[in-house]
């Protein structure tokens, strides 16, 4: 029986929890999800600042068109002040240094002639004037990141403005891909005319990758007792196993009996989608999951977006509402569709003015491997579609990073 694609994933996501935390050093944080707060360690900023170069003043000695003031000395950024600032005195100051006592303002170099030992200013300045006031960012202790936030680089940005040397984040899952198939040779070894590359293992690996998913990936023949073997083995270092091919109905398809008598948990086992809808998804050990891809490589890489990505992200702690990511694009060209599946068709993404277009990309079958190469990702045309008109706003999930 064929579940619905939705259905799948609601199974799939109800099925996976976030994973532990750990901590880990702040450069290695990128794309991780903080599973503790960051807070301020300090007022920031920490105490007045200049934010320009200029001069530190009193600002009522510039109530005025314009003053002239006594220069007492200098403070520039990473020095403390060695200077107080009284009625009818001025001190240099430069971008980011520390105000010094007694200043209230600061006049900006361009509104200010430097005499040596006075300088000159002109216009009226308020108080406060060009100066970054303590804690008016952020008051010590106070919550900057959230429990649960995505890290990019202006979180990276955050934490090191704080002292956050190494963070709590939710550890990455780990991921072992196995493609099955007694025809698979590497990219390396020469091949029969009756033998297949292995292109899913480097094509998952590099789209895991795009994500920032570590993995590692081999090749298994067609026999039941080497790939239980190797489910075995891989569930003792692994969160997640990803199979391709052999979980159809034919004679050498062995991935579902195998997952089965390692005492894997199947959940589904075909999804009305095409291509790829001998999907297979199973739960095992306390939060492991194993997934059962085509072999075909369009297949896989449907599935891998549709049902793995999602999974992984949330056992990395995203929330479960950012873990499918959803674009919409307009449509360039008519898609057809015989329709009683959900279709991913490969589509190719472009800029016309502001709008995000995509054109579908023509492919011979979920084999056409060459095909992949002229696709960005794929759109999708919903069940039961006959047609999608030119300029129609569809569905589009990204295979790579675009603009790339
Ligand atoms: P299967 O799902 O095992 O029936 O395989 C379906 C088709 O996908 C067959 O033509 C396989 O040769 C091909 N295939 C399976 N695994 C891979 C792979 N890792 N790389 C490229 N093609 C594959
Ligand atoms: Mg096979």
């Amino acid at each position: 029986m064929l579940i619905s694609p939705d259905q799948a994933y609601q199974a799939v996501m109800q099925a996976v929890k976030p994973l532990p935390s750990q901590i880990v050093d702040l450069s290695n944080s990128l794309g991780m999800t903080l599973a503790r707060p960051i807070k301020a360690d300090r007022d920031l900023p920490p105490v007045n600042l200049s934010a320009m170069d200029g001069y530190a003043i009193q600002a009522q000695d510039a109530s005025t068109e314009t003053c002239r003031l006594a220069i007492i000395g200098e403070c520039a950024a990473g020095n403390k002040p060695d200077v107080i600032i009284r009625k009818g005195q001025a001190a240099r100051i430069y971008t980011g240094a520390m105000l010094p006592k007694g200043a209230d303002a600061v006049a900006i170099v361009e509104q200010c002639s430097d005499e040596q030992d006075h300088v000159i200013v002109r216009g009226k300045i308020p108080p406060n004037a060009n100066i970054f006031q303590r804690g008016e960012n952020a008051a010590r202790g106070e919550v900057l990141l959230p429990k649960g936030e995505p890290i990019g680089s202006p979180q990276i940005g955050v934490c090191a403005a704080v002292g956050a040397a190494s963070v709590s984040v939710i550890r990455f899952p780990k991921i072992m891909v196995l493609c099955t198939g007694e025809e698979l040779r590497s990219a390396n070894e020469s091949v029969k005319p009756y033998e297949t590359r292995n292109s899913n293992g480097p094509m998952l690996q590099a789209a895991l990758q795009e994500w920032r998913f570590e993995s590692q990936f081999q090749i298994v023949p067609d026999s039941l007792s080497k790939i239980k073997a190797a489910i075995q083995r891989n569930l003792k270092k692994h969160d997640v196993i990803i199979l391709t091919g052999g979980v159809s109905k034919g004679r050498y398809d062995f991935v579902k009996e195998a997952i089965e008598q390692t005492g894997g948990r199947v959940r589904f086992h075909g999804v009305a989608m095409k291509p790829g809808k001998p999907q297979l998804f199973a739960t095992a050990g306390k939060n492991q999951c194993i997934f059962g891809l085509p072999g075909n490589p369009l297949s896989a890489m449907t599935g891998l977006h549709e049902l793995v990505l999602p999974a992984l992200r949330r056992m990395a702690g995203r929330p479960i509402e950012q873990c499918r990511h959803v674009f919409q694009a307009v449509l360039a060209n008519p898609v057809e569709s015989k329709g009683d599946r959900l279709r991913f068709v490969l589509g190719r993404l472009h800029f016309d003015g502001p709008n995000l277009c995509v054109e579908p990309v023509e492919s011979q079958s979920s084999a056409d491997i060459a095909a992949s190469g002229r696709a960005d990702g794929a759109l999708l045309v919903p069940k039961d579609a006959r047609q999608i008109q030119a300029g129609a706003v569809v569905e589009f999930r990204p295979w790579k990073q675009w603009p790339s």
